[in-house]
C-alpha cells in the first residue's frame, strides 16, 4: 500500500514537505479481518485540526504514522462472515491505497446500493452531506420562508446547504471566492451570491449582505468564521439562529485570532449561536439517506466533485482546500 504520513506538524499554511510517502506491506486477513483496496479517498478541512498536537474531539495525527480519513473501496479478501470479496465499504482508513483490518477498528461499513456512484459516499451522500442536512435542519432549525446566509457556499457542505434551503422555500444568499464559484452557487438556485474576495473585507461583506437581505437574515450557516461571522451578526434579525459548522478562515492562523467586535449584538438581538459536530447527529442518517436519494433522483439536488488523480496527489488535494481549488467535494481517485 502507498500511504501518507505527517512528516512535520505544519506551522500556518501546510506545505508539501509536511507530508511523507511510505510503502507498507498489506497482510492477508487474519481472523475477523478484511482486506480492502481503496478506490477513493477524501480530504477534509477538519484534518488540519488533527495536525496540531492538542486535545480535541478527534485525536491528533502522529508524526510518521499513516494519517486517517474517509475512504471507499472494495473488499479483496475476507476472513469475516459479514463481508465477501467485491463488497463496497466506506472506512476511516484513508490516505492509503490498501489495508487489512477488523472492520470495527477502522469504522468500516458496507455501503447500500442506492444507485449512486461510489464517490458520492464521501460527499453528497456521506459525511459532508449529513453535516449540511443536520446543520441546517436541526441545528439552525430552518423554517419555510427564512432568509438564509451560507458561507463557503461553493464547497461540499455549503453547496448542499444552499440546495436544502431552496427545497424548503427559503431565500438563500451564498458567499464564495471568485466569479466562477459564484456562478456555480447561482446555478444551484441561490437567490443572491456574494464574491467575498471582491467584496473588500468586513465592511464590503456587510454592504453586500444588506443589499441582498434588506430585512436581515434569519439563519447563518457558518463554514468560514472571521469577517463572515462578524458580518452575519451585523445583519442578523432578532432571534436569528447561527449553525457554527466550521471556521476555515482560522485553521492556519498563527497569531491570536480576533473575535467578532460586534458580539454584543448577540444579547440585544437574542441570537442563538450553536456549534455542532456531525457525529453527534448520526441518528439523522436514515432520514438523510432517504431524503437525499429522493432529492438527487428528482434533480432537486445536484452535486459537483473536484477530482485529483492518484495517491501521489493526496497532499495537493488537501492543500487545495485552503486555496479554494475545489468546486463541490474535493476527492482523490485511487487505483
Ligand atoms: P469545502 O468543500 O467548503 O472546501 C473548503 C473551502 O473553504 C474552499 O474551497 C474555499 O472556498 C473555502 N476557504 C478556504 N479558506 C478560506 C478563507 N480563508 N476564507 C473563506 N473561505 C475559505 O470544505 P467542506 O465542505 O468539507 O467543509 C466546509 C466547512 O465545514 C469547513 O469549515 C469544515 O471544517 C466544516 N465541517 C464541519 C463539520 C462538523 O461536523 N462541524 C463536518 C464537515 C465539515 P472559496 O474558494 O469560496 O474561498
Amino acid at each position: 500500500s502507498t500511504e501518507w504520513a505527517l512528516a512535520e506538524r505544519p506551522v500556518g499554511m501546510p506545505k508539501l514537505s509536511d507530508f511523507q510517502k511510505k510503502t507498507v506491506d498489506v497482510a492477508a486477513p487474519g481472523d475477523g479481518e478484511i482486506q480492502v483496496q481503496n478506490e477513493w479517498m477524501s480530504v477534509d478541512p477538519y484534518m488540519r485540526g488533527r495536525m496540531y498536537d492538542r486535545e480535541s474531539y478527534v485525536p491528533p495525527f502522529q508524526i510518521g504514522e499513516t494519517m486517517q480519513g474517509g475512504a471507499v473501496g472494495r473488499v479483496t479478501a475476507s476472513n469475516h462472515p459479514d463481508y465477501k470479496e467485491g463488497d463496497l465499504v466506506s472506512s476511516m482508513a484513508g490516505w492509503r491505497t490498501a489495508w487489512t483490518a477488523k472492520p470495527e477498528a477502522v469504522m468500516a461499513q458496507k455501503l447500500p446500493d442506492v444507485g449512486l456512484p461510489e464517490s458520492a459516499f464521501l460527499g453528497i451522500a456521506g459525511m459532508p452531506g449529513l453535516t449540511a442536512y443536520a446543520g441546517i435542519l436541526r441545528v439552525a432549525e430552518l423554517k419555510e420562508g427564512d432568509t438564509v446566509f451560507v458561507s463557503g457556499a461553493a464547497g461540499a457542505v455549503g453547496s448542499t446547504v444552499v440546495q436544502i434551503a431552496k427545497i424548503k422555500n427559503c431565500t438563500v444568499i451564498g458567499s464564495a471566492g471568485g466569479q466562477e464559484k459564484c456562478d456555480f452557487v447561482k446555478s444551484l438556485g441561490a437567490d443572491h451570491v456574494i464574491d467575498y474576495k471582491a467584496a473588500g473585507g468586513f465592511q464590503g461583506l456587510v454592504k453586500a449582505l444588506k443589499e441582498a437581505s434588506p430585512k436581515g437574515i434569519d439563519v447563518y450557516f457558518d463554514n468560514v468564521g472571521g469577517d463572515h461571522l462578524t458580518a452575519a451578526i451585523e445583519c442578523a434579525r432578532p432571534m436569528a439562529r447561527f449553525a457554527e459548522c466550521g471556521m476555515i478562515a482560522q485553521y492556519n492562523e498563527t497569531g491570536q485570532p480576533t473575535g467578532p467586535h460586534n458580539i454584543i449584538q448577540v444579547v440585544g438581538k437574542q441570537l442563538k449561536i450553536q456549534g455542532f459536530i456531525v457525529s453527534t447527529h448520526a441518528d439523522m442518517q436514515p432520514a438523510f439517506f432517504k431524503d437525499m436519494a429522493e432529492w438527487i433522483s428528482s434533480g432537486q439536488v445536484k452535486y459537483e466533485e473536484t477530482v485529483m488523480e492518484g495517491i501521489d496527489k493526496a497532499p495537493d488535494a488537501f492543500l487545495g482546500l485552503f486555496s479554494g481549488a475545489n468546486k463541490g467535494k474535493m476527492l482523490v481517485k485511487l487505483g
